[in-house]
């Protein structure tokens, strides 16, 4: 989807704003010499924005409006080094609302609902953005922030809550915590909207199936608002995003060219109306592909599918791009295979080959298995691997996170 004349007009006015703030980005664009942009050809030669100039603009480099129009500032915590603060004005914030309000409203949450809201509140945007878009939508919050496990079921109940916000594995625990105590009939939730970090489908299926509630997945970072700026709707084909208020497009992470829509690639965003701290063209390192063609709700904000993993994952076989992710899911479906598996990359005659080791028990034809499983990545993905199969108990095991992908190109 390309950026339309409307987005290019908003982008030329975040341009003017961040060069005449004399702000970090204000002055890479100037020193680049670009003053605008007049088609979406020029717009995809603009500069990306990255992680790293963010940390490089600490404390406030980023800050294009006015200090007197900022009234909040919001930070990631990086792993690494310097954190990165992201300035707010309160259109920012009431944007951000409004945005929020709308993944509520698409995940049939209305006023009526009573929210309980366990992401933490603070520097990060997490909790603070539940609890705006609640507001917004008139929805009960009930703040809690994360953890106190005993508090969080008997406010649930006393309250009677009928949302819950959480990441995936903290859903997954109150599930469990409900069924040890037996005190499910007590509950009355029934949807849950669930902050974008990868889950598997056997997952949602069990947190759903557990605590008998629809899912939702909402995305978002904090550099680019934070949480809400994304959700799937009750066709769960992929997530809506609001692109009057944002850009997105798909880049081939190691080319950076735009990708045509259907294709994976790295998620990059243009904030099309954000004054405190507009970007222009941010890597987010999130994998997905924007969903070509209509969704069946009828609504006309366009989709991204579920994030698959991050850049850093990313592999390229004979021309096709995999994350393990891809490979996992194909493994999933055989129910003959242990869950341990093992990829190798290598660099074979010139090409670049894949070989994923799998187990199984000596019942199964080792080598009709490894042939159903090769065509069903050849049928999926669209490469065909070579797969060996093995007894189980062969593939290394590890009492840490066990190393799956092994590349062994660069040895
Ligand atoms: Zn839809």
């Amino acid at each position: 989807m390309k950026i339309n004349d409307k987005q290019l007009a908003q982008v030329n006015d975040r341009i003017k704003a961040l060069i005449a703030s004399n702000s970090f980005y204000g002055k890479k664009l100037e020193d680049a010499g670009i003053s605008e942009v007049c088609s979406a050809e020029d717009f995809e030669k603009l500069p990306f924005s990255e992680k790293k100039d963010l940390r490089d603009a600490y404390p406030l480099g980023l800050m294009t409006a006015p200090e007197e129009e900022i009234v909040r500032i919001h930070s990631s915590s990086g792993t690494t080094g310097k954190p990165v603060i992201i300035p707010y004005t309160a259109k920012d914030v009431d944007d951000w609302g409004e945005m929020f309000k709308r993944c509520y409203e698409v995940a049939g949450i209305t006023n009526k609902d009573r929210i309980q809201i366990t992401p933490g509140y603070g520097l990060w945007t997490a909790g603070i953005g539940f609890q705006n878009g609640c507001e917004k939508l008139g929805a009960m919050a009930v703040p809690m922030g994360p953890g106190n496990t005993e508090k969080q079921l008997e406010m649930m109940q006393a309250l009677e809550t009928t949302v819950l916000c959480s990441t995936s594995s903290y859903a997954l625990l109150l599930a469990e915590e409900i069924q040890k105590r037996g005190i499910k009939d007590k509950i009355h939730l029934k949807k849950g909207v669930i902050g974008s970090e990868r889950w598997s489908d056997k997952m949602r299926e069990r947190i759903s199936t557990e605590l008998g509630i629809e899912l939702y997945d909402i995305y978002g970072l904090t550099e680019i608002y934070g949480p809400g700026i994304g959700i799937n709707c009750e066709h769960n084909t992929g997530m809506h995003y609001w692109d009057d208020y944002l850009y997105l497009e798909i880049i081939d992470p190691k080319t950076g060219e735009t990708l045509p829509d259907g294709e994976w690639g790295e998620i990059v965003i243009t904030t099309l109306v954000k004054e405190g701290a507009p970007l222009i063209r941010y890597r987010t390192h999130d994998l997905s592909r924007i969903i070509p063609g209509k969704c069946a709700c009828g609504r006309e904000f366009p989709r991204i599918d579920t994030i698959r993993g991050r850049t850093d994952d990313m592999m390229k076989i004979k021309g096709v791009n995999v994350f393990p992710s891809q490979i996992e899911e194909v493994l999933a479906e055989f129910d003959e295979i242990s869950s341990e598996y093992q990829i190798r990359i290598s660099h074979l005659d010139g090409k670049d080959t894949m070989r994923i080791y799998v187990e199984t028990n000596g019942h199964v034809d080792f080598a009709d298995l490894a042939k159903r499983i090769a065509e069903k990545v050849k049928s999926r993905i669209g490469f065909t691997p070579i797969v060996k199969v093995v007894e189980i108990g062969v593939l290394p095991r590890s009492m840490k996170k066990t190393a799956r992908v092994i590349d062994e190109r660069f040895d």
